[in-house]
């Protein structure tokens, strides 16, 4: 089968081997408090920083999801109130999930084809951080990174964090305009599910300090005094650490990867236009997601094209909440070979032109 699925979705082809290599060397078996660990976890944060470019006085956690995430900002970062950006599902849920610990914070919902404009966002005296979904997966559309720097512009005293959990290791994203990016590895990686990255300014760390949160295992003070070790509070995923390592260190920087996304994205836009059955369900090409693509029609269609890649031996993504039932979206990540875009155009061409 080939996988366009945004998440979980199609692994970096070295990923067998880099298993078996992990089954022999005995790393799936090893200590988390051992000297075996400690040196695999450095040599993977030294791969991440270089090859996604992340400032040296920026520090790297291990998560288990994006979605802790959320949970360990709230938790660490905010004492009274965040301010939330969004226009889809998982901004909603991140705003939703964050509320139930802090009520008072706020969020500004845009609509999903609509191009944000500066002054929309009226961030609260009394918010503490900025959260933004920079790729909103579940409607293909994204802040732009440049569009980030103008908020970090505006409000420079405030923590910003960013949702980058389909995008990070797939674009080039300037990462000193905010303060705490997270993502999940089974996306832009193209590593199995079941770890995610925490990067943190050294304003997050301090400000960390000052709430002064330890009530949790995951209590962000708490994870960097274990990471001045290269450790995690608890045991993580070693071997998906591991996978992490080996994958970053054959990868090339992050900006020939975001050429060749941006390519690929191109293209696939100048494609999808030929159909007359179906659009892009977002027709700003400032805003479209360059890492996921997401189409429109009407449910029997979508649902047709659904069944039939299927049937050939493709796997598409579903439409996501509102959009479940009348949208297809296609991964644009690294992980996807040339080869396997020309099947799939190839499918959409025979069936549906
Ligand atoms: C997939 C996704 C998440 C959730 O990731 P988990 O690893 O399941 O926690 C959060 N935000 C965005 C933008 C996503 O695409």
């Amino acid at each position: 089968m080939l996988n366009f699925y945004p998440g979980p979705s199609r692994v970096n082809s070295k990923i067998p081997r880099y298993m078996l290599d992990a089954y022999r060397e005995g790393v799936v078996s090893i200590n988390h408090r051992s000297p075996d660990f400690i040196e695999i976890s450095k040599s993977c944060q030294k791969q991440l920083r270089k090859k996604l470019n992340i400032p040296a006085d920026y520090s790297i956690f291990y998560t288990s999801s994006a979605t802790e995430t959320w949970e360990i900002i709230a938790q660490s970062l905010i004492q009274k109130s965040s301010y939330h950006v969004f226009n889809g599902d998982f901004g909603e849920k991140w705003f939703a999930y964050t509320q139930k610990l802090h009520p008072k914070s706020t969020g500004y919902e845009f609509s999903y084809d609509h191009a944000l404009k500066l002054d929309e966002i009226n961030v609260p005296s009394q918010a503490e951080v900025i959260c933004l979904t920079q790729n909103e997966t579940s409607n293909a559309t994204q802040i732009p990174d440049s569009f980030i720097g103008e908020i970090r512009r505006k409000y420079t005293n405030r923590l910003i964090a960013v949702d980058v959990t389909s995008s990070l290791a797939g674009i080039n994203l300037s990462l000193k305009n905010a303060d705490i990016w997270f993502a999940s590895v089974q996306k832009c990686f193209g590593l199995p599910a079941g770890l995610g990255l925490m990067i943190c300014s050294p304003e997050a760390i301090e400000y960390a300090k000052k709430v002064g949160n330890r009530q949790h295992y995951n209590s962000l003070s708490a994870m960097v005094e274990k990471m001045k070790d290269y450790q995690t509070t608890h045991t993580p995923n070693v071997l998906n650490i591991y996978l992490l390592q080996q994958v970053m260190r054959a990868a090339p920087k992050i900006g020939v990867t975001h050429d060749k996304t941006l390519k690929r994205f191109k293209n696939w836009v100048a494609f999808l236009s030929s159909f007359s059955s179906f659009q892009l369900l977002n027709s700003h090409p400032e805003i479209q997601s360059y890492t996921v693509l997401a189409i429109k029609g009407d449910e029997k269609l979508i649902g047709n094209i659904h069944q039939r890649a299927r049937q050939a031996g493709i796997i598409l993504g579903k439409g996501y909440g509102k959009f479940k039932e009348n949208t297809v979206r296609i991964a644009n990540f690294p992980a996807i070979k040339e080869r396997e875009i020309k099947i799939c155009q190839k499918f959409f061409k025979r069936g549906f032109e």
